[in-house]
C-alpha cells in the first residue's frame, strides 16, 4: 500500500521534471525533442585530471553528453548526423554490417534497415542479441563484412594493433569502417605506460578507468598500416550548420571513416608483431 502510494505520488513531480526538461534551446538530433540541457558525463569537465586537459583530447562532449529523454549519447548523435549528410544509411541497406559496442538508437535504425546481415558484437554483451566477440579475434572469414562500425571502442582495447588488423580483415576490399576513438593533437606518439595499472590512475592519465591508453596523431598511420585509406570527414566541413552546442556534440570530432585497400597482403603474424612494436 506504502509503495503504491509512493508511486502515485511520484507522477506529478516526473511530469513535472519532464516539462521543465522540454523548455529550454537545446535538441536531440535522434528523438527530436527540446530540451533544456545535455546531461553531463559525470561532472563533465570537472572529471577530467589536470594531465587530461593539458592533452586536449578530442571525444566526447563530456558537458553536453545525454539525452534525458532518449538517453543517446552526444557520440550516437554525432554519427546520425553524419550518417544522414554522408547517406550511409543507404549503404547499409545493401550490406553486411558488424557493429561493436552496438548502441540502442543506432542499432534500431540499422536493423529497420534490413541490412544483408547484421551482427551486433561485444566483449561483454549486454542483451541475447549481441555476440560476445572478441574484437583481437573476430570469429568471421575473410572480406566477410561491408562495413564495421566502432565508435568509441579501441580506446579500450589492449592489443588495438591485432583488432585493426582483425577489422581489415573481415572487411571485404572496398568497405568501409568507422574508427572513432579519443585522441590528442598535441601527442606525437600515443601515451601508454605499464605503470598506469588502476582505475585511479587509468582515469588520471587516460581519462576513464577503462582506458588503456591515449591515443596520439600515431592513431591514423596504426590505422593506414592495418590496410586502410584514411576517409576522415571534418566535422566543420560536413555540418557547420549545425548549432554543435545546441545539439550537444563535439565539433572538433571528426568522423573517421575508413577504406579498406581494393587490394590487401595479409601480413603474417610475424609482420603482425612488427607493425605492434613500431
Ligand atoms: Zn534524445
Amino acid at each position: 500500500m506504502n509503495i503504491s502510494l509512493m508511486q502515485i505520488g511520484k507522477q506529478p513531480f516526473r511530469w513535472i521534471r519532464r516539462k521543465y526538461e522540454s523548455l529550454g534551446t537545446h535538441h536531440c538530433y535522434v528523438c527530436k525533442k527540446t530540451l533544456r540541457r545535455f546531461r553531463p558525463y559525470q561532472d563533465g569537465q570537472k572529471s577530467f585530471s589536470p594531465f587530461i586537459l593539458e592533452l586536449q583530447c578530442i571525444g566526447s562532449d563530456v558537458e553536453n553528453f545525454s539525452c534525458p529523454f532518449c538517453g543517446c549519447h552526444d557520440r550516437e548523435r554525432h554519427l546520425f548526423m553524419y550518417f544522414d549528410r554522408l547517406e550511409l544509411w543507404h549503404r547499409i541497406e545493401k550490406s553486411k554490417v558488424l557493429h561493436f559496442a552496438p548502441e540502442a538508437h543506432l542499432s534500431r535504425r540499422i536493423s529497420e534497415l534490413n541490412p544483408v546481415s547484421y551482427v551486433k558484437a561485444d566483449l561483454f554483451p549486454s542483451s541475447s542479441e549481441i555476440q560476445r566477440i572478441d574484437i583481437t579475434q573476430i570469429p568471421f572469414d575473410d572480406n566477410t563484412f561491408d562495413m564495421v562500425i566502432c565508435n568509441h571502442v579501441l580506446e579500450h582495447v589492449p592489443d588495438d594493433t591485432r583488432a585493426l588488423m582483425e577489422i581489415s580483415r573481415i572487411l571485404r576490399p572496398g568497405g568501409l569502417a568507422i574508427l572513432q576513438t579519443p585522441y590528442s593533437n598535441l601527442l606525437q606518439n600515443s601515451f601508454f605506460d605499464p605503470a598506469v595499472c588502476t582505475d585511479e590512475l587509468r582515469t588520471r592519465f587516460y581519462g576513464q578507468k577503462d582506458h588503456v591508453r591515449i591515443y596520439g596523431r600515431d592513431l591514423f598511420s596504426k590505422i593506414e598500416q592495418a590496410g586502410f585509406a584514411l576517409k576522415i570527414t571534418a566535422h566543420h566541413d560536413l555540418l557547420s550548420d549545425i548549432d554543435d552546442s545546441a545539439y550537444g556534440v563535439n565539433p572538433d570530432e571528426n568522423l573517421i571513416l575508413v577504406m579498406k585497400h581494393l587490394q590487401t597482403i595479409y601480413p603474417q603474424s610475424n609482420e603482425c608483431s612488427n607493425i605492434r612494436s613500431a
